[in-house]
């Protein structure tokens, strides 16, 4: 493999790096250190005039993350050992590599589940905690970071800082959800949750449009441990809620079954016959606009029918938690095209305004999301939080191979209109914003103080990504 001299960087074999949604990509030599030692070296290598290291946990974020055109990519997936785990207290410690996937596989059968999972179950704790990621619960457990105990982080000079609470608290605040900038994550420890079931009761709702979806999840928030919209953005936000509670211990007549692999693993064949691996084709055929309005339709009204005879019914926490996973490889459907996702945080108040004028929008620029995802959150004390007291809406848009500058048109008028709202933006999702928009998007005090860390623990600015030269302008890098 050819080694690149624009980076500085030598005798590593140049890859190609993918956005998760294949949006994007950087070619760039990667290296995948095997431990703290391994990862100093490769530091060393990334100090190298004209070079920079950008971090990458499992690459699940959607757009250019956790790319880096511009030098090395460190790559965690091969530090991925559970260095601790104790059993009557559910904490869990972990190299910056273990997937969540990892974590529930070991943890469930003693009855502890992560706490906050995203929709799928394959990035690392170390991207998680770098993005401080939200689940379908963010409203009552809060982000990934309130989990976190502690964590070691690597520094650009090499040294080594434990941070928690109370250990450098004001680093705590800022390295979790500090997209990587700060430091690299080595050692994680993360309080899990009790659970006495394996599985949850869920119950479906339908609602005919944003108002109602977002009136349901205001009455009901309380009395929930996770709810979650799912969007029908050609059917003007008409939508289908899931509402799901942990099992009180009393309710599972069959905890250890419930609690096992086997009972989670997600079935291999669809109808014990179609293998789930080739299901992406048969939607493949539905990916584009008169198809995914006939896909939104059916699923609406798949849902009324099963919230009118389907009451609340049990499931499996990783059934409902990784309903993505159920189609290994869907994203490949949007092909030879690829896709984008756009996710506005915004305050309640202005929650339902705000998302109706982007589906608007949408439909009028011509580039209507094939699958939309309401969520409610709560803020939280991290320097560079994106969540709000409000809601979320994430869209999916397909992105044709000659429809970029139509999406972006699209992207500034919805960004204008989440701006006026008070909402925010979500790095690990994004692909659109421009710096000025970012700007906009987060509390001065939080970008200067954020910046000045930047300054003190990076002078040199070995930390970079393409989304960090995309957002900061050099001043502040
Ligand atoms: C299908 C799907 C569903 C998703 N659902 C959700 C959801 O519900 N909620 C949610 O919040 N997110 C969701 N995400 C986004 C995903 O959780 C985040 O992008 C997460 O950061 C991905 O982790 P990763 O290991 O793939 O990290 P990457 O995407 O590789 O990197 C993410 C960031 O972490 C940094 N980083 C990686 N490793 C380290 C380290 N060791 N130390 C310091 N920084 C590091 C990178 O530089 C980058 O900035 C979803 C993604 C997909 C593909």
């Amino acid at each position: 493999m050819p080694t690149t001299a624009t980076t500085g960087v030598t005798d590593v074999p140049t890859e190609t790096v993918d956005a998760w949604g294949m949006n994007t990509s950087s070619k760039s030599p990667v290296i995948r250190p095997r431990s703290v030692d391994e990862l100093r070296t490769a530091l060393m290598q990334a100090r190298k005039p004209g070079s920079c290291a950008g971090l990458r946990g499992a690459g699940c974020s959607y757009g250019d993350a956790s790319l880096n055109s511009d030098g090395l990519v460190l790559d965690f997936t091969g530090m991925r050992e559970i260095l601790a785990f104790d059993p009557e207290t559910g904490v869990l410690d972990a190299e910056p590599g273990v997937t969540i996937e990892q974590v529930w596989r070991h943890a469930l059968p003693h009855g502890w589940w992560p706490p906050v999972v995203p929709g799928t179950m394959y990035p690392t704790l170390g991207g998680c905690a770098a993005m401080n990621i939200h689940g379908k619960n963010n409203f009552q457990a809060g982000t990934i970071g309130r989990h976190i105990r502690e964590f070691d982080l690597i520094l650009a000079d090499g040294s080594m800082r434990t941070c928690s609470r109370d250990l450098e608290p004001e680093l705590f605040r800022a390295a979790i959800g500090g997209f990587g900038m700060l430091g690299v994550f080595t050692r994680i420890s993360l309080q899990l949750r009790r659970v006495s079931s394996g599985d949850l009761w869920v119950q479906p709702i339908t609602r005919p449009n944003l108002t109602e979806l977002v009136a349901y999840f205001e009455d009901h928030w309380e009395a929930s441990d996770y709810l979650v919209g799912w969007i029908d953005g050609f059917g003007g936000g008409r939508g289908v809620i899931h509402q799901a509670w942990y099992l009180n211990p009393d309710e599972d007549e069959a905890t250890k079954r419930t609690l096992t692999e086997e009972h989670q693993d997600l079935p291999a064949r669809l109808f014990k016959v179609i293998p789930r691996s080739w299901l992406w084709w048969g939607l493949w055929c539905f990916f584009h606009r008169p198809g995914m309005r006939l896909v939104n339709a059916i699923k609406y009204w798949l849902g009324r029918r099963s919230a009118k005879h389907l009451r609340r019914h049990r499931q499996a926490l990783v059934g409902f938690s990784f309903l993505l996973d159920y189609l290994p490889g869907w994203k490949h459907a949007y092909k030879p095209g690829s896709f984008i996702q756009y996710q506005t945080f915004v305050p309640k108040e202005n929650a339902v305004a705000v998302f109706e004028a982007q589906l608007r929008l949408a439909k009028e620029h011509g580039v209507q999301p094939f699958l939309g995802v309401l969520k409610k959150h709560l803020p939280d004390p991290f320097l560079m939080t994106h969540a709000v007291d409000g809601y979320s809406l994430a869209l999916d848009f397909p992105l044709a191979r000659d429809g970029k500058d139509r999406m972006w048109r699209l992207a500034r008028a919805m960004d204008d209109v989440v701006l006026e709202g008070g909402g925010r933006f979500y790095l690990a999702k994004d692909s659109t914003m421009t710096p000025e928009v970012f700007e906009a998007a987060y509390p001065d005090e939080a970008l200067r103080r954020f910046r000045d860390l930047k300054r003190e623990l990076d002078p040199a600015s070995l930390f970079q990504t393409d989304l960090s030269r995309r957002l900061l302008t050099p001043s502040t890098r």
